[in-house]
């Protein structure tokens, strides 16, 4: 092919071809993806496979959300998965909250934390039972910037092993179940009463958590901090540009928030599409789908399948879309593909340490 040529063809891409800066549909399976925020909770393999077949690496977040026997197990099944998928499979690391009035419990805490480091975890995760659930032996709630933490937080800082927060929740579990602006929060907070702060006003408020989480971070500057589920200020984006704005080292996963970025999608599309293009290098991809050990691998991988395809038809095309998740009609952001490769597979590298 000579210069010319060369040139007509380049020519022809960048003006007779705009449509070039987007995907489609029908990349879906082309593109490397990663879902950043994924939980497996079984040794065995069905989820990896699944999401092998959609071209996706997954990020397994192990949480202390069910004793400590399970952080334990969940571990184990994350390193034998690890050792099986190098290329396609991350974990992150959990502590327990177990002994927290004994003295050994921050160097305990740290032991454990480098041995999970060694072994190939990523990150380490907090979940919301601190601030929501724990208490201490004088009965006082613990908060995330309690100063027992704070030796913690310091060694993941100095290591530069980022943490990975789901502290409080949605602003919705503040309010009744009808005035919830999402069908999947109504739900799971209809179902799980223990956690839906409107009815415990004797517990902190939302702004409370988010004070507390804000306090954490001012205490620990050089923190990596990767704040799951638009860091519980899914409710504005506006909110969460500040956010952003205030903790450098600070990004965000989307997990189970896509209900949130449809209603304001629904409300005022240009401002949540100029959002995710303004902060397309802190944002990241991810469910927060659970796989359990009693799913076959069939209804795994058409969960998946299913809730990844309808995500990316909202992230990479302008397509009139409905969801189970919110009333009425909203169209896609169709964001360039340079912002829909960050959100889908370079954040996550960029964020997590040693992610591959
Ligand atoms: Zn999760």
């Amino acid at each position: 092919m000579n210069a010319i040529n060369t040139v007509f063809i380049l020519i022809s891409i960048l003006f007779l071809y705009p449509e070039n800066e987007y995907y489609s549909i029908a990349d879906f399976q082309n593109v490397e993806k990663t879902d950043s925020h994924f939980h497996i909770y079984s040794d065995k393999s069905y989820a990896v496979e699944a999401a092998i077949k959609d071209n996706f690496k997954l990020l397994s977040i192990n949480t202390f959300s069910d004793g400590c026997e399970r952080v334990f197990t969940t571990n184990r099944n994350c390193n034998i998965l690890k050792e099986k998928y190098p290329e396609d499979f991350e974990f992150t690391a959990a502590f327990c909250l177990d002994g927290w009035d004994d003295k050994g419990w921050v160097e305990n805490t740290i032991g454990w934390i480098d041995k999970s480091i060694r072994d190939g975890a990523v990150a380490v995760k907090v979940w919301k039972n601190i601030g929501m659930e724990f208490k201490d032996e004088d009965g006082s709630l613990i908060m995330i910037d309690d100063p027992q933490f704070d030796p913690v937080f310091k060694h993941l800082a100095e290591k530069r092993i980022p943490l990975v927060g789901h502290l409080g929740e949605p602003k919705n579990c503040w309010l009744p179940l009808k005035e919830m602006t999402t069908k999947n929060d109504s739900s799971y907070f209809a179902e799980n009463p223990q956690y839906h702060m409107f009815l415990h006003p004797d517990m902190p408020s939302y702004e409370e958590q988010m004070a507390a989480r804000d306090r954490m971070l001012d205490k620990n500057p050089n923190l990596i901090f990767i704040g799951c589920h638009l860091a519980s200020l899914e409710w504005d984006v506006d909110v969460l540009a500040t956010f952003l704005d205030r903790y450098p080292n600070s990004a965000v996963d989307m997990a189970a928030r896509m209900g949130q970025l449809f209603y304001q999608t629904r409300e005022n599309r240009e401002k949540i599409r100029s959002f995710f293009i303004k902060y397309q290098d802190r944002i990241l991809y991810g469910t927060d789908i659970i796989d359990r050990e009693q799913a076959d691998a069939e209804s795994i991988y058409k969960r998946m399948h299913n809730t990844w395809l309808t995500d990316w038809e909202y992230l990479v095309t302008d397509n009139r879309i409905t969801s189970n998740l919110i009333d009425g009609e909203f169209k896609g952001l169709k964001l360039p593909k340079e912002v829909v490769n960050k959100i889908y597979s370079q954040n996550a590298k960029k964020w997590y340490k040693g992610f591959e």
